[in-house]
């Protein structure tokens, strides 16, 4: 086994809440679970989309927000120990002796297990990317859409642009090690949490950030080599910033990704399963949450729940097909009480 891989019983691909609630499930059943996820943080469109709405349709939680529900599940799920791999897209899947899968991420991690859970959701958050013409020639040389290492940009001459949290919060983080930092935004109206504003303009009155009101709209450079990015403010005139990177941070889209390619059944982008495990087309692979599709399915937070609970009982077979898993309740099992770590 290689320095940078895994063996586990269950890889689940997306920590979404029903992601979260499947290694709720899975560790009932004793079955050890991985989650790779592309984004920072647990939690799936709860936590990225709407972290402060209310939401009002948990069996037996009148309302909490999206975020209130993924620190809910993260804190239930505490006793089965998972591991997260956050920032990582799975990239690849394919099957190796033993009947076992080897899941590939995109920093190159394996992770090797007898069964896959699919809980991947609208697919996975990528970037928006701006309208600027050839853009595509810079990024991962001179473009970044997220910031990996703050090292990376040591010394460098940086342009972000944008007015939300991700925009505010790395001209604050980046502004210590860029050589000059600019930041670029279409109006003076942030939309970035008020203590990371107020601190972008401690920075700026200190000379250690510049603010340009505008947007850029060109790239000036050789090779993928940036040179300068090109501002346009509103109507009005341009200018170049000379720059080495620049960092766009429009927000995130959903998009169906390397999971188009793991050789799934796929109709309409949503993985078609059966509604007695959730298994897809392919043996040992499951698909849970709105990434799935069945005659009546509610792409509702409380079906992948329901979900979740059915795939688990099919995937302890796989991982032990010569036992039997015995259907027990929480409250009154000793058993699954020691699991939970509560007697
Ligand atoms: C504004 C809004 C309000 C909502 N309100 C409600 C409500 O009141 N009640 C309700 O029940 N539902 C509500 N929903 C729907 C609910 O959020 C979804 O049903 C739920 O998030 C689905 O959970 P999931 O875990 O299946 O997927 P998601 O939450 O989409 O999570 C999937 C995760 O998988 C990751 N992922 C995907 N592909 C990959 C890959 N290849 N590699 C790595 N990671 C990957 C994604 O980054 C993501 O984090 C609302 C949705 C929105 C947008």
């Amino acid at each position: 086994m290689q320095a940078n891989e895994a063996s586990t019983d269950v890889i689940i691909v997306g920590a979404g809440p029903v992601g979260l609630f499947a290694v709720f499930q899975l560790g009932l059943a004793k079955l050890k679970a991985q989650l790779v996820d592309i984004l920072d943080k647990p939690g799936g469109q709860c936590a990225e989309l709407y972290p402060e709405k209310p939401i009002y349709d948990i069996p037996s939680v009148p309302v909490c927000t999206g975020q209130e529900l993924t620190d809910r599940l993260l804190e239930q799920i505490k006793p089965f120990e998972p591991i997260f791999h956050f920032g990582e897209m799975a990239a690849s899947l394919e099957k190796i002796e033993d009947g076992k899968w080897r899941l590939t991420t995109d920093t190159g991690r394996v992770l090797v297990a007898p069964v896959i859970v699919i809980a991947a959701g609208g697919g996975s958050f990528v970037p928006k990317r701006p309208p600027i013409p050839d853009i595509e020639d810079y990024e991962g040389t001179g473009v970044f859409y997220a910031v990996r290492k703050i090292e990376q940009f040591r010394g460098r001459r940086i342009v972000i642009a944008g007015g939300g949290d991700s925009a505010l919060d790395w001209t604050v983080n980046l502004a210590p090690v860029a050589k000059s930092l600019t930041l670029v935004h279409r109006r003076t109206e942030f939309r970035a949490a008020p203590d990371t504003v107020s601190k972008m303009r401690a920075l700026e009155a200190q000379g250690l950030v510049k603010f340009e009101i505008g947007q850029p709209v060109g790239l000036k450079g050789a090779g993928g080599k940036l040179d300068a990015v090109t501002i346009k403010r509103g109507e009005g005139d341009s200018f170049d910033i000379e720059a080495d990177a620049l960092l766009p941070f429009y927000g995130l889209t959903m998009k169906l990704g390397p999971i188009a390619n793991f050789g799934l059944n796929l109709n309409e982008n949503l993985i078609p399963v059966d509604t007695e495990k959730f298994e897809t087309s392919t043996p040992s692979i499951f698909a849970i949450g709105d990434i799935n599709t069945y005659p009546g399915k509610l792409k509702l937070i409380l079906s992948g729940f329901h979900e979740a609970a059915l795939m688990a009982q099919a995937a302890y077979r796989y991982v032990h097909p010569d036992k039997t898993l015995r259907f027990q309740y929480t409250t009154s099992s000793s058993e699954l009480q020691r699991l939970l770590k509560v007697a």
